[in-house]
């Protein structure tokens, strides 16, 4: 069975195939000849999620699943969340994002904060949304070399490392993101 994941990141499109087996090919949107943005325009995670996956099956026809990740921090009421990736405008910045980040936060004490995933999945008609939640505090300043976005400056509950200093598989063990996919391989391999 054919399942467009609507994004091109290839590393993304990699860890869902390894972990599904030969029952569901997995194709990006290139695969699928999208080229083109997706529209991502709401206030929520959950509606950018299922709006991707809804305009993929609407214009190529094809069943399909979407994600959508945001950092949401307690003392600054759920920001940047749905507006992670342009939380200090436009071109995206890693940099800069954690730079606003800190800066907002300043001395704040409470540092919670929490990654969300949302997984928006079409198939055979019907529509389904699995979740994936990682609970942590904002760090002070940068620690570690890996991951990206936001890493260098979240530490995970029950750790005493940054995402940032994790390997890739310790932190797909308990990342918003793996913790999602896993929901999302579960329900298809049990179809
Ligand atoms: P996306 O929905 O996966 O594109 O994620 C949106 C934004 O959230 C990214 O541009 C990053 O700024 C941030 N983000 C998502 N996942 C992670 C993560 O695992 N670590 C750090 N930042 C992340």
């Amino acid at each position: 069975m054919k399942i467009c994941f609507a994004t091109n990141n290839q590393k993304k499109i990699e860890e869902v195939k390894a972990a599904l087996g030969s029952k569901f090919q997995i194709v990006s949107l290139e695969a699928i000849g999208c080229h083109e943005e997706l529209p991502e325009t709401g206030n929520t995670l959950e509606f950018n999620a299922f709006q991707k996956a809804r305009y993929v099956k609407e214009n190529y026809g094809v069943d399909c699943f979407a994600d959508d990740t945001g950092l949401e921090v307690n003392a600054l009421g759920g920001d940047p969340g749905v507006f992670s990736g342009r939380y200090a405008g436009e071109p995206r910045s890693d940099e800069r994002n954690i730079d606003k980040l800190l800066t907002s936060l300043g001395n704040e004490t409470d540092r919670t904060a929490q990654f969300r995933t949302v997984i928006a999945l079409i198939l055979e008609g019907k529509e389904y949304q699995f979740e994936g939640i990682a609970k942590g505090e904002i760090l002070f300043e940068r620690t570690g070399n890996g991951g990206f976005g936001y890493d260098p400056v979240f530490r995970p509950d029950g750790f005493t490392k940054s995402f940032a200093e994790l390997t890739l598989d310790e932190k797909n063990q308990i990342s918003h993101r793996g913790k999602a996919v896993k929901l999302l391989i579960d329900f298809l391999s049990n179809r």
